[in-house]
């Protein structure tokens, strides 16, 4: 250790869109000597947590668990689904949901991006002309991704939905929610949704390593069709298992499970309803702080349109020399961790360097993000950047109101 002064001693904060901010209390239950596998507490506990998670996916179908990070789980998903040379649509407007096309691609499987500008909305016209256009219902599924990470869009899936059905059109509908479960609304059901991916570092609150995809029974329908599956992202035994191994087809996670168990509890006992209004009131705080800066300066947000953004990470615009500059000094000087931009451009170009994150997905609360705008407000203070007076009373004055419930 060197003896230099410095405002980022003390408890760090990582406000990166994942991995999000780990409760103690999830740490201390995954702090657990590993158990017995074969029999007891563990094995007695698991068929409780695929309920729990059930509940914020608001689904009561089927569910499987994988060791994996959100990769993992898009390769999970499609592996259940379709072989080489059968047919997917999918609907994309930033690197998410990009790189949920090129896992698709490489699986063998022939996907019809319709792409739209990244943060634009997603082009249901063109997505409607192409499933007019199949008579024959070769398309298996439309793909699409809820938060686009990126951009940090929300998009809509109830729209997507009603398209569908107004088509008649029986492709099943498969939703990337690994930004947004345990964050935002998310209704599977009730929106006729047939698979959600959600991945435990995120809104669960969990370091990276586990995988959710929750499937309907169309999709295990589907799944049944295939003439072959991969042993180890088949879902079915994973989510009907004769023995115990086959929940993880293999060893369990014993440490992250207790960690599940333990973020679960806390999301549950909050209740999901004001999990989801936390992180609305939480991110309109962020808003309102943005768009006074933006009054005085170049900083904006990405996404002018506020019903279109999420509440789980927010993506910010300022010019290539200062987004750097800005981040760097919040994690020097402040022990704070900003997000960076993530582009659909090669790595290194400007449009890269301009673009900056917000994290405030999972277990975050009001003073962290007063702490996260005093941080960035301290930083362009100190770096030079111009910005419009008034950020902090402005994200007060959101938080500060009264609530009806
Ligand atoms: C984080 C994220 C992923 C990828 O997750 P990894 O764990 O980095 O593989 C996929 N989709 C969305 C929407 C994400 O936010």
């Amino acid at each position: 250790m060197t003896d230099v002064l410095s405002l980022a001693a003390g408890r760090p904060y990582l406000a990166i869109p994942g991995p999000s901010v780990v409760p103690d209390e999830v740490l201390r239950a995954m702090h657990h000597a590993s158990s017995n596998i074969y029999e007891g507490a563990l094995v007695e506990m698991v068929p409780g947590i695929i309920d729990d998670l059930k509940r914020v996916a608001r689904t009561s179908q089927n569910a499987a668990i994988y060791i994996c990070n959100g990769h993992g789980l898009w390769e999970a998903a499609l592996a259940n689904l379709a072989a080489p040379g059968e047919q997917m649509v999918a609907l994309s407007n930033g690197r998410f949901g990009a790189g949920w096309v090129e896992t698709a691609t490489k699986m063998g499987i022939s996907v019809d991006e319709i792409e739209s500008p990244m943060g634009a909305p997603w082009d249901l016209a063109r997505l409607s002309e192409v499933l007019r256009n199949d008579t024959d219902h070769q398309i298996k599924a439309v793909m699409a991704v809820h938060v686009d990470t990126s951009s940090s869009v929300r998009n809509d899936f109830t729209a997507l939905r009603a398209l569908l059905d107004e088509l008649g059109h029986p492709a099943l509908l498969l939703a990337d929610c690994i930004a947004s479960l345990g964050c935002e609304r998310f209704e599977m059901d009730a929106w006729g949704v047939d698979l959600v991916i959600a991945a435990s570092q995120k809104g669960l609150m969990l370091p990276p390593g586990l995988g959710f995809v929750f499937f309907s029974d169309k999709a295990a329908a589907m799944r049944d069709q295939m003439a072959q599956v991969s042993p180890y992202w088949d879902w079915k035994p994973r989510a009907n298992p004769d023995l115990f191994y086959q929940y993880f087809c293999g060893t369990a996670p014993v440490q992250h499970l207790y960690g599940l168990r333990a973020a679960l509890d806390l999301i549950h006992a909050e209740g999901l309803e004001n999990v989801w209004r936390r992180h609305e009131i939480l991110a309109r705080a962020i808003w309102a702080a943005a768009e006074a800066w933006g009054q005085g300066g170049d900083l904006r947000l990405e996404v002018k349109d506020a019903a279109r953004r999420s509440h789980a990470v927010t993506s910010l615009v300022l010019t290539p020399k200062d987004a750097p500059r800005l981040r760097v000094w919040c994690e020097e000087n402040l022990g704070l961790t900003l997000g960076i931009g993530l582009r659909e451009v090669p790595w290194g170009h400007e449009d890269w360097h301009s673009h900056f994150r917000f994290g405030h997905m999972g277990h975050v609360s009001g003073h962290m993000i007063m702490g996260l705008l005093g941080g960035v407000e301290t930083a362009m203070t100190a770096c030079g950047i111009e910005h419009g007076a008034g950020a902090i009373e402005a994200a007060a004055r959101v938080l500060a109101q009264p609530r009806r419930d």
